[in-house]
């Protein structure tokens, strides 16, 4: 394996061999013989090393970079990405525990999200996992929990800049938001936090996710360098961790360009070694979910039905929105576009159909494809979902209309 990119003509993202997709080095149709059911989500482990030794070439040696568990909670996924990244960011105490199971030290963990329940502090202060706190409220909270526990905790302030990530699919930071702590507010966290005796880990910066533009995130990372660097006029001491968020996005639809990250590795190179000088021994982190494993991923769904209505073709899977909502564009998404798509054992079919392609769920929300151009293919062949790795099974509905779970394997 080398450590560029492959670039496939066929798609861009996994070698074909005799019109097989393969995942894995395994052909599609012997994986799903593996696999013993469809649907099937396969994540290649290959492919995800790929991805993060490719950046860590491009940003600054000494930045960490943390995994969004969020992104794909699969635990064999979570114990692959603690051999690869510097740290897990955390979203509740049930990703906490998957962390915590890899082996990763629970000082490299950050436990970031609005409406903590008591008992996830407790355990995060038991475990020894840094809080980032999003209200004044919480530090309370936090500090009541100490109490209990006869433990200190370490504890990081999630700040709500003044400034927004520009061109972000997801915006979550800038105006009024549920997450963080207000800009202006920070002295007086900062205050609180000292007076209860809290260990200051530093502070959490996240203006948003989903951005393909290299310019809309340097400028939020030179942003987020400078609050900080404001900010710790306010602190009593160095400021240990500076988490400035992520964001960086990846290419879900025709048209979408990926992001250019030799572009933000030299822009951020730079705007560290400037503020390196007001912010002494300060260990920066980005923290990225979707970007480290989305491309390494598949949803694999079997054609059950080949049907014609008023001259159009659908083809009906045994799965969709039930396993994947994002790829139909119930995730948020303000206008539904065609996930990349193939029909995995049939890459090389030089036959085009232009198809519809639809889930077995009783809904017209079930679709994974709209008019795309694709071989022509038949019942029993394997549709193929790229960009699955993230926000894939965790993020959809299964229970909705009972039908069958899906599997998700590791190759
Ligand atoms: C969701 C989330 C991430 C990951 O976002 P991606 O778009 O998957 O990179 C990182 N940090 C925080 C605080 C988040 O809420």
């Amino acid at each position: 394996m080398t450590d560029t990119l492959p670039i496939y003509p066929e798609n861009r993202f996994f070698p074909v061999e005799n019109g097989q997709l393969l995942i894995g080095e395994i052909p599609l149709s012997r994986l799903a013989q593996r696999v013993g059911q469809t649907p099937f989500y396969a994540y290649d482990r290959q492919a995800i090393g790929r991805c993060i030794r490719r950046l860590r070439l491009a940003m600054p040696a000494e930045l960490k970079i943390y995994y969004a568990i969020k992104a794909n909670p699969m635990p064999a996924v979570v114990q692959h990405m603690a051999t690869l990244t510097d740290g897990f960011d955390l979203a509740s105490a049930g990703e906490m525990k998957l962390a915590l199971d890899t082996g990763m030290p629970a000082g490299q963990m950050s436990f970031a999200g609005p409406g903590k329940r008591p008992q996830e502090l407790s355990q995060a202060i038991a475990a020894g996992v840094t809080l980032n706190a999003e209200s004044l409220r919480e530090l309370d909270m936090i500090a009541g929990q100490c109490e209990i526990l006869g433990l200190n905790a370490n504890v990081a302030l999630r700040i709500n800049p003044d400034f927004e990530l520009k061109a972000a699919g997801m915006k979550m930071g800038g105006g009024a938001k549920p997450f963080g702590i207000d800009e202006e507010m920070i002295p007086a966290a900062l205050q609180k936090l000292y007076s209860l005796g809290l260990r200051f880990q530093g502070f959490h910066i996240y203006g948003g996710s989903q951005n393909l533009k290299a310019e809309a995130i340097i400028e939020a990372q030179q942003k987020s360098l400078d609050l900080a660097v404001r900010m710790a006029e306010y602190c009593a001491q160095p400021i240990p961790r500076l988490n400035i968020g992520g964001g960086l996005g990846v290419p879900y639809f025709s048209g979408d360009m990926a992001v250019d990250i030799d572009q933000v590795g030299d822009a951020l190179a730079f705007a560290m070694a400037n503020a390196s000088k007001h912010l002494p021994g300060t260990e920066v982190v980005i923290e990225l979910g979707r970007y480290l494993v989305s491309e390494a991923g598949v949803y694999v769904t079997r054609i059950l039905d080949k049907k014609h209505s008023r001259g159009q073709v659908f083809l009906v899977t045994d799965g969709g929105l039930n396993h994947h909502l994002a790829a139909t564009g119930n995730l948020g998404q303000v206008i539904r576009k065609n996930y990349p798509l193939a029909i995995g054992n049939r890459m090389d079919g030089k036959i085009m159909e232009t198809v519809n392609i639809v889930g077995p769920l009783c809904t017209p929300l079930d679709v994974l494809a709209d008019r795309a151009s694709l071989p022509e293919a038949e019942p029993g062949d394997l549709v193929v979902v790229y960009q699955s790795g993230a926000y894939g099974y965790s993020a959809s509905p299964a229970a909705f209309l009972s039908q069958p779970a899906a599997v998700e394997v590791l190759v």
